[in-house]
């Protein structure tokens, strides 16, 4: 193993590349594994030190940067002023107590959405004991031989020692955003880090072509280890619906503080009460009214549905997303691997001389291979000597071709590209082993395959002659071969016949790839224009790759929820069609091509995106504008993608989606969320959660209002009708903080709605309080209020009891009242008068239960009754107060009744009414 001293920094890039893999002693095949366990523990894993979120005594002491916070201090400051110093104690102790609650609520929100960070760990290609292997990128060390190529973020500091046309893009190190070319070559030791052309540096993007580097530095030794002010920063808790609650928040507490102000003053002036009494009124109004623990509880409604989207493959890598998916109304959606399942199999050929089918579904070798004649109805078998042709094609789809096959826990397992794997596979099934045909045939060269060229080109010798071989999609290869091979001899190609040929195997559904070669003298490194013209046809290969079965049933959900599931893939028209119909899309008598989206003008494309479903032989740049097209139309769109060209169309889309398995590095950083499984069901799980989590939020806002509301309301009146307060200032506070972290939390793990996928998407626009929720807060506070005002009144003058007692008795009836409205807000509209629907959840009734035992404790525990002024009830009280909870329980449903019936006709010409809008 190298010696070096920690700051002994080598010029990598001065070095050619045998002298920097001999400084590092290492080889082209790379490092044992053995060697690199032991770097690994001498260098330290390849990971940069990752910024520190806010130290937890800064956590703490924002809690007390709030606006209720701060007047509970200052009402305590007043109290000790006024002499009351036990109020003052109380108050502070509750301000701890709440300010440790939002404190580690906080906590436990930003841990769950750290732990999901942690699921998206780059991965790296790695030469490990000769093979190529995948390991964790922070396993990398000095001497390893990485291989990286177009989409991948470059995992560690890298001297390249091979590169193919290898672009990379080094804005996040030098801010210089055009891709920068590199090669093998030394340069000057002085060269500046822009200029060292012969590095691939940790936290670059390639953009084209594809390399092996050797790694010369990792984690902090990087270049990007070194400028800590690059590394990406902790992703903030705050998302546009926060903010919105935020400021909401604050217009709220204004004018709270001034209604309480003002009641004061009145009571003061009016009524001629003390100013120290009438100040503390005041100040119990404002603790009364303003909702302190709603921000906490809808962060951690938005974690736990990040958490519960993560435990459904679908991570989510920017939080405003969550809120985001539920209003999505259009999926754009890669079909290959996407809506199918990327599992090729080749299944029929078309030579020159006819076509043959092959049999057996699946990676594993096994199959025959049957001649399709119109006088053989019943195919026969095909002995493989005697088909020069088909023994040819195959050979140079394998050569053509970067995958392999292999066995591995005696299942047959693809490396590479599903669709060169098909070629393999169908190969093997004749006995012929890939390892022997590329060893036999060295390439010197390749192009590799790339969405917008739509064609990959390899360079051999084959007995002493130098071939460029060619695969690709079929209408492109139309396009550059002349003529076809006949047995054994060139003839003149006819085009009409071979697009027959493609159309006939796509309207099976089949992917269609063309096979091509050319002698090629004199070239060396190849170039497209060698490609792209003068090639003989050699055949077509159709491959079958099957819709997902969970595909189909999300585009079923997709349907029902008022979702456009739109299908862009670079196949063929025809095969995306026949797909598309499999899937049960919509609308699937056309298809629109990339080409004649280029020929569209935005405007046209606006025109027809609503109507077309599949878009074929489409590149990344159509996809941006498509996602405009669809935009400008109103609509709300998903985007998926996986490669480092889809980059510009993920950001731009609403929710950018990439595919966690396929996808490159540069695409799963655009988007804000990431498949874990690259399935088209997790989006649509994603967008019923995100709806889940909205509605959960909806109904925690509802349900947490009324009851500041209806103490806020019961003490506003009192101060002006000049009686005593039903509330004491200290006693609200302990019922917000006893409601929010019992009550409140309950709703935000309530399970979806069974209609949840039954209704149009949410309009972004439309307010989150919106006419209806008010009025429902407004209604609801008015129950309580009217609780609170009837049990205090009827204790109080009806019984004679203390005064004391008689606040003990409106406290208690109202948290049971808004424990038993509790039960009413699991369904915002929908009835909850049902056995599952009172009983069907397990944390509204916990919640109950925690807050029953607090409320006991604060009734009959003497220490409460000393702190809090309270006084202990008897039974009578309490079934005076269990009947009027039922009763609030009961006018709700019956209100809920009555605008349900209301809203029967609207909601299905409402295009985003789900909810009745009150007129
Ligand atoms: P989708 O957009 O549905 O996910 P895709 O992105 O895989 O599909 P492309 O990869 O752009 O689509 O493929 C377009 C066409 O290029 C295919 O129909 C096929 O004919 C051809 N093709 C695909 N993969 C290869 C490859 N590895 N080598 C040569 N040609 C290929």
């Amino acid at each position: 193993m190298p010696e070096r001293k920690p700051h002994e920094r080598p010029n990598w890039h001065a070095m050619t590349s045998d002298e920097a893999l001999g400084n590092l002693e290492s080889s082209l095949k790379g490092l044992s594994s053995s060697e690199a366990e032991a770097r690994l523990t001498q260098y330290g894993p390849n990971e940069l030190q990752q910024q520190k979120g806010r130290p937890w005594w800064q956590r703490l002491l924002e809690q007390f940067n709030n606006i209720l916070i701060l007047i509970l201090i200052f009402a305590a400051a007043a109290s000790l002023w006024l002499g009351e110093a036990f109020d003052a104690g109380a108050i502070l102790g509750v301000v701890i107590i709440i300010a440790l609650i939002g404190f580690f609520q906080e906590g436990k929100a930003e841990q769950a959405l750290e732990s999901i960070r942690q699921m998206l760990t780059p991965q790296a290609q790695v030469m490990r004991d000769g093979k190529r292997e995948t390991v964790p990128a922070e396993n990398l060390v000095p001497g390893d031989i990485v291989l990286i190529e177009s989409g991948d973020r470059v995992p560690a500091d890298l001297r390249l020692v091979e590169a193919r046309r290898f672009r990379s893009e080094e804005a996040s190190l030098t801010g210089e955003s055009t891709p920068v070319d590199k090669d093998t070559a030394p340069v000057e030791a002085a060269a500046d880090l822009a200029d060292r052309s012969s590095m691939a540096y940790a936290s670059t993007i390639v953009v084209q072509g594809n390399a092996r580097g050797l790694v010369v530095e990792t984690g902090i030794n990087t270049q990007i280890g070194r400028i800590s002010e690059m590394l990406r920063g902790v992703e903030q808790l705050k998302t546009p619906l926060l903010r919105q609650i935020d400021r909401a928040g604050r217009v709220l507490a204004i004018f709270i503080l001034v209604t309480a102000a003002l009641t004061g003053v009145i009571g003061a002036l009016v009524h001629g009460q003390p100013l120290g009494d009438m100040f503390m009124a005041a100040v119990g109004l404002a603790v009364a009214a303003i909702p302190e623990g709603l921000p906490a509880i809808v962060t951690i409604g938005l974690a736990l549905g990040v958490q519960a989207m993560a435990r459904r493959n679908a991570i989510i890598r920017r939080l405003p997303a969550v809120e985001t998916l539920g209003s999505i109304s259009t999926i754009f959606s890669d079909k290959t691997g996407t809506l199918t399942r990327n599992e090729m199999t080749a299944q029929a050929i078309w030579l020159p001389q006819g076509e043959l089918r092959i049999k057996g579904i699946g990676f594993a070798p096994e199959g025959s291979f049957h001649r399709i004649g119109n006088s053989e109805p019943a195919a026969t078998a095909l002995n493989l000597d005697e088909n020069h042709a088909l023994r040819h094609f195959l050979k140079v789809g394998v050569l053509c071709n970067d995958a392999e096959l292999a066995e591995e826990d005696g299942r047959w397992q693809i490396h590479g590209d599903p669709t060169e794997g098909a070629l393999v596979v169908a190969a093997a099934k004749v006995g012929l082993t890939t390892g022997k045909l590329r060893g036999d045939h060295d390439r010197k060269d390749a192009i590799p395959f790339e969405s917008e060229r739509k064609y990959m080109a390899t360079l051999h010798e084959v007995d002493g002659e130098p071939l460029l071989l060619v695969k690709g999609a079929p209408d492109r290869l139309l396009e550059m071969c002349h003529r076809v091979r006949e047995d054994g001899q060139d003839s003149e190609l006819d085009v009409a016949l071979w697009e027959e040929r493609i159309h006939d195997l796509s309207a099976r559904g089949l992917r269609v790839l063309a096979l091509a070669e050319k002698p090629i003298h004199d070239v060396h490194e190849l170039e497209d224009e060698h490609a792209e013209e003068g090639l003989v046809l050699l055949g077509l290969v159709g491959l079958l790759d099957p819709p997902r079965d969970e595909a189909i049933e999300a585009v079923k959900d997709c349907q029902t929820a008022g979702i456009r599931p739109v299908m862009i893939t670079g196949d063929h028209a025809v095969t995306a069609l026949a797909i598309a119909r499999q899937l049960g899309f919509v609308h699937t008598e056309r298809a629109i091509s990339g080409r004649e989206i280029e020929a569209m003008s935005d405007a046209e494309l606006e025109a027809i995106i609503l109507e077309v479903d599949v878009f074929a032989r489409a590149a990344p740049e159509h996809k941006l504008r498509l996602v405009k097209a669809m935009q400008a139309r109103g609509g709300i769109c998903a985007m998926t993608g996986d490669g480092v060209n889809d980059g510009p169309a993920l950001k731009r889309a609403d929710v950018g989606v990439a595919m966690g398995i396929q996808g490159t590095e540069a695409a799963k950083e655009a988007a804000e969320m990431v498949l874990a499984d690259d399935n088209f069901a997790t989006i649509v799980g994603a967008i019923r959660e995100g709806r889940k989590v909205y509605d959960n939020i909806r109904k925690t806002i509802t349900f947490l209002l009324p009851t500041n509301g209806g103490q806020g309301l019961a003490i506003m009146l009192a101060v002006l009708a000049g009686t005593t307060l039903p509330v004491t200032p200290l006693q609200a506070l302990w019922v917000n903080m006893v409601v929010a972290v019992t009550l409140g939390l309950a709703l935000a793990f309530e399970d979806a709605e069974p209609d949840i996928m039954q209704r149009r998407p949410r309009d972004p626009d439309a307010a989150l309080l919106d006419l209806f929720l008010l009025w429902r807060v407004v209604f609801v506070s008015l129950l309580l209020l009217a609780g609170v005002f009837g049990m205090f009144s009827w204790i109080l003058y009806g019984q004679g009891g203390s005064i004391e007692l008689a606040r003990a008795g409106a406290v208690n009836m109202l948290v049971t009242g808004s424990a038993a409205y509790l039960i009413n807000s699991r369904f915002l509209l929908n009835s909850t008068l049902s056995i599952p629907g009172i009983f069907g959840s397990r944390p509204v009734w916990i919640a109950i239960g925690l807050v029953m035992v607090l409320q006991l404790a604060w009734t009959y525990l003497p220490f409460m009754q000393l702190t809090f002024g309270s006084a202990a009830l008897g039974l009578g009280h309490w079934t005076v107060i269990l009947t009027g909870s039922m009763a609030i329980y009961l006018v709700v449903e019956l209100e809920k009744r009555i605008l349900r019936t209301r809203a029967h006709g609207r909601r299905s010409r409402a295009p985003h009414g789900h909810y009745p809008r009150l007129r």
